[in-house]
């Protein structure tokens, strides 16, 4: 079978390379001039750079680990993200050692107290969305310093306009563990993410094409190919005829500094609303011992409105987005059978990398290809 696959980035690199290990003829065209998609890194005085904002692999599903293992040695970093709120340093995510910064409290049961207090202006509804959500779990306090300004600044909207479950990807622990996640596996690739997807697409049924748009030939590549997989914006494929859908976008300033070591972390948050910036990543911390002694790379993020110059990083799922997007996918199942979508930009789902290839490797299984 003659299969396409639109985007070099991670779920694309998962099917062709999948694809071509059951003697499928892959051509992967990807518009950027690199492999990888936005996972990837660039080494810059021998430390790796995420070009597209800190990435750290972790994941709950043995299968996947042993995967992505499968492509590159994975270090033992663990994330521990520091919030800055106007000088005054907190752990994330909300832990004991939150807790007692905020509050001088010292056991759970103290914390615990403190935070019941403090939902109290919730009058026991359900959280109706992210505000709400926010201050049931972890009160009033921490939601003012360290979750409302930085999620204006990330999403360009009031928290009460977005969704709950946006605040729940973040742990909340009664212990003092500051670890970012919850997964029982967790790391950075020793050498960056970039070697990853080369050695997924290095095989001799795959043909790689950088700097390529599949809109500027669309008719052609649907005449020449059995099969396409699509891992662009689903809206833009069908030139926005059913809407256009809302993005949050980014822009990086990366600098590399004449010092050893900047911040002393990895990521630090900056929680205020006058700083214009989300975090500052130093990224030499992800991989440790690494890199030039007397320099270090630091890159500042700063969101902004997506508009149709921009990449679209981060999907925004509200019931309207997510509404366009389902006739986007019917109208595509009805008119175009032989493209499938995928990715985060092709499914528009808030998707961890872990979780693009376990969808990779379900739709790999699925009808799609037994058609
Ligand atoms: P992408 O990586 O976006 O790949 C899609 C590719 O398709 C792109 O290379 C694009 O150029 C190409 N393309 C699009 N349209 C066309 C076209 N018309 N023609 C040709 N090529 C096209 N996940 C984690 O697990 N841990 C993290 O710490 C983490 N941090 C993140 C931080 C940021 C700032 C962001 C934005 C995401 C983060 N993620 C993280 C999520 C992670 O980036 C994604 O899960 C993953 O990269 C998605 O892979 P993908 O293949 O779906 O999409
Ligand atoms: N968040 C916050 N303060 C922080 C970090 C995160 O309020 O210091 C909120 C913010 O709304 C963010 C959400 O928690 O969008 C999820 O955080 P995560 O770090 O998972 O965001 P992402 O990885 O998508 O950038």
């Amino acid at each position: 079978m003659k299969l396409l696959v639109v985007g070099a980035g991670l779920f694309g690199a998962t099917v062709a390379r999948e694809r071509a290990l059951k003697g499928d003829n892959v051509t992967v065209v990807e518009k950027r001039d690199h492999l990888a998609g936005n996972i990837y890194t660039k080494e810059i005085e021998g430390i790796q750079v995420h070009k597209y904002g800190a990435h750290i692999f972790h994941t709950n599903n043995q299968s996947v680990w042993e995967y992505i293992n499968q492509f590159a040695q994975f270090n033992r970093f663990t994330n521990e993200v520091i919030a800055n709120y106007k000088g005054t340093i907190y752990n994330l995510p909300f832990n004991m050692n939150t807790f007692n910064k905020m509050w001088g409290v010292v056991t759970p049961d103290e914390a615990r107290t403190k935070i019941k207090e403090q939902t109290a202006v919730l009058l026991n509804k359900q959280p109706r969305n992210l505000e709400e959500q926010a201050i049931s779990l972890v009160g009033v306090d921490i939601y003012e310093k360290l979750i409302k300004d930085y999620t204006a600044k990330q999403w360009g909207r009031d928290p009460k306009d977005l969704p709950a479950f946006i605040i729940r990807r973040l742990p909340v622990r009664y212990t003092y563990d500051n670890n970012y996640f919850n997964d029982t596996y967790q790391g950075i690739p020793i050498g960056g993410y970039t070697q990853i997807v080369k050695r997924m697409l290095d095989n001799p049924n795959i043909e790689v094409k950088l700097g390529t748009d599949f809109l500027n030939k669309k008719e052609k590549y649907l005449k020449e190919f059995d099969k396409i997989v699509y891992t662009g914006m689903i809206d833009q494929f069908f030139d926005y005829k059913l809407g256009t859908l809302e993005y949050r976008s980014l822009h990086f300033e990366t600098e590399i500094l004449d010092e050893d070591n900047y911040q002393g972390n990895a990521v630090v948050n900056y929680t205020d609303s006058e700083t214009p910036f989300t975090r500052i990543i130093e990224h030499k911390h992800f991989e440790f011992g690494k890199g030039n002694k007397h320099k270090t790379v630091i890159t500042r993020e700063y969101p902004e409105d997506w508009t149709i110059d921009k990449e679209p990083y981060y999907p925004v799922n509200d019931s309207v987005n997510n509404g366009i997007q389902k006739r986007y996918r019917k109208f595509a199942e009805e008119k175009f059978p032989q493209v499938a979508f995928g990715g985060r930009l092709g499914l528009y789902r808030y998707y961890n990398m872990d979780q693009v290839i376990l969808a990779a490797l379900q739709f790999l299984d699925g009808k799609f290809f037994k058609k």
